[in-house]
């Protein structure tokens, strides 16, 4: 588990420069597996997008993990269950 929080301001990088074109899709292609979103006991299996999380007792490295579009919005801190993909600085 992993206790982290939404990050402000990531809209100005609305895909990744890597050659995928969503976030989610940065995430399936380093993680094979996602159906459904691990933000507590949510489950929502639709709607999902890569959402930029941070941790909340880390720096400010950024991380992809898949979140509905509802836990997206969320400004509490959360735990997800599932393995964050670092964003390299600069994408
Ligand atoms: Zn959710």
């Amino acid at each position: 588990m992993e206790y982290v929080r939404n990050a402000n301001g990531t809209s100005r990088w609305p895909s990744p420069s890597t050659g995928v074109s969503t976030w989610l899709d940065y995430w399936k292609s380093h993680k094979y597996i996602y159906s459904v979103c691990k933000c507590g006991h949510c489950g929502t299996t639709y709607d999902l997008v890569g959402a930029h999380v941070q941790k909340v007792f880390g720096g400010n490295e950024l991380y992809i993990t898949p979140l509905c579009r509802r836990c997206n919005q969320k400004t509490e801190n959360f735990y997800v269950d599932t393995e964050l993909v670092r964003v390299p600085s600069g994408l």
